[in-house]
C-alpha cells in the first residue's frame, strides 16, 4: 500500500480575513462576547421612524437578555466563564484568549451621556489594560446616532483598549436606504467614519448585497462607499427574509426576489474586488436561526461560501481590492 502523502498547505484566500489579523493584533485567540446593554432603537420608537428597517424582525437583533433581567456585568461575567471553559476545553492551555465585548442588541450610542458612560465603565475592570481578558470592545449602531458626547466617551476608553465601532451602511443607495425604511443616508455614513476615525477607533462597516432595488451595480457601489470611507474592516451578508419583518409580507406576496448560493457568490466577488485591500472582512455570509428563516434557504453550508468566493476570484484571476472602477 502506498503511504499517504500530506496534504498540500493551503492556498492563501485571495482576501484578507479576521482570525489571521486577530492573531497578528492579539498574538492569542480571541473570541467574542454578544452582549445587550438595553438600549433600543430610534427607527422604531418614533425619533427617526416607526417599524424598523423592513428586514429587522421585531426582537431588533437584540438578544433581550437585559430586559430578561440579566445585568450587563452579569452577562459580561457569565461570557467570560464561557471562554474560560473554551480554553479548558481546547488545545492553547496555556494561553489565554482574549475577549472582545461586543455590545450588539439595537442602536448602542442612542441612550443618553450618564447611561452610555455606565455602560462603558462596566468593561474596565476586565479589560487587558487592568489584567483582564478584554483585548477590544465593539459597539453597534446607527451612522446616523452618533453623538459628539457618545464619541467623546469611546474615545476615553480608546486610550485603555481598542474600541471598534460598527456602522451599519446596508447599501450605499439612499433611496434603497429609504425604500427600506432605514432612514440615514450615505453622507451620514460617510461623516460617522470619518469623525470615529478621527478619535482613534477602529471602524467596521456593514453590508447587504440584495436589498431590493439595489441589484448587482448596488453592490459594487457599496463596496466602492466602503472603501472611499476607509473603514479597517467590514461585514457582508446576503439579504435573509425572516418572519415577523415587513420584508416577510412582501415575499409572501410575491413581491421580494431572494439571491441564490451562486448569484451571492458572484455579487460577493464583485464586492471584494472593489473593497481596499487593507480592509479585513469580518464576515462574508449571514447567519439566522433556522426558526426565523423564510428565505433563501440554501443547501451551501456557510463555510463554503468562502470557498466558493476563493475559486470564483481565481477562475477571475482577480482579489480583494484589484478592481479600481
Ligand atoms: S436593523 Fe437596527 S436600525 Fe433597523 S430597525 Fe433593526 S435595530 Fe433598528
Amino acid at each position: 500500500m502506498r503511504a499517504m502523502e500530506p496534504a498540500p498547505p493551503p492556498l492563501p484566500l485571495p482576501f484578507r480575513t479576521l482570525k489571521p489579523w486577530l492573531r497578528e493584533r492579539f498574538g492569542r485567540a480571541v473570541y467574542r462576547v454578544a452582549l445587550d446593554a438595553g438600549s433600543t432603537c430610534p427607527n422604531r420608537d418614533g425619533t427617526k421612524g416607526l417599524g424598523g428597517c423592513t428586514y429587522c424582525d421585531v426582537e431588533g437583533s437584540g438578544t433581550g437578555a437585559l430586559k430578561a433581567g440579566d445585568g450587563l456585568d452579569d452577562q459580561l461575567r457569565e461570557g467570560l466563564k464561557r471562554v474560560a471553559r473554551r480554553r479548558r476545553r481546547g488545545s492553547e492551555r496555556a494561553v489565554e484568549p482574549g475577549v472582545i465585548a461586543y455590545l450588539q442588541s439595537y442602536t448602542n450610542t442612542y441612550v443618553d451621556e450618564g447611561r452610555f458612560a455606565e455602560v462603558l465603565d462596566v468593561f474596565r475592570p476586565h479589560l487587558a489594560s487592568a489584567g483582564g481578558p478584554l483585548v477590544a470592545v465593539a459597539v453597534a449602531t446607527r451612522p446616523d446616532c452618533l453623538p459628539d458626547s457618545s464619541l467623546r466617551a469611546l474615545e476615553d476608553l480608546a486610550q485603555e483598549t481598542d474600541v471598534w465601532l460598527e456602522l451599519g451602511l446596508e447599501s450605499a443607495s439612499d433611496k434603497v436606504l429609504f425604500d427600506i425604511n432605514r432612514l440615514h443616508t450615505l453622507d451620514e455614513f460617510q461623516d460617522a467614519t470619518a469623525r470615529a476615525r478621527q478619535a482613534g477607533l477602529v471602524t467596521v462597516g456593514h453590508a447587504i448585497l440584495g436589498l431590493p432595488g439595489d441589484g448587482q451595480e448596488g453592490a459594487r457601489n457599496t463596496a466602492r462607499a466602503l472603501r472611499q470611507a476607509g473603514v479597517d474592516g467590514v461585514k457582508v451578508h446576503h439579504l435573509m427574509v425572516l418572519k415577523k419583518t415587513q420584508m416577510a409580507h412582501q415575499w409572501r406576496q410575491g413581491e421580494l426576489a431572494v439571491q441564490t448560493a451562486e448569484e451571492y457568490v458572484e455579487w460577493l466577488a464583485d464586492f471584494v474586488e472593489r473593497l481596499g485591500p487593507e480592509q479585513i472582512l469580518h464576515r462574508i455570509t449571514g447567519d439566522s436561526p433556522e426558526e426565523k428563516l423564510l428565505a433563501p434557504i440554501w443547501t451551501v453550508p456557510k463555510n463554503e461560501i468562502r470557498e466558493r468566493l476563493a475559486a470564483e476570484l481565481a477562475r477571475r484571476g482577480s482579489c480583494q481590492g484589484s478592481v479600481e472602477d
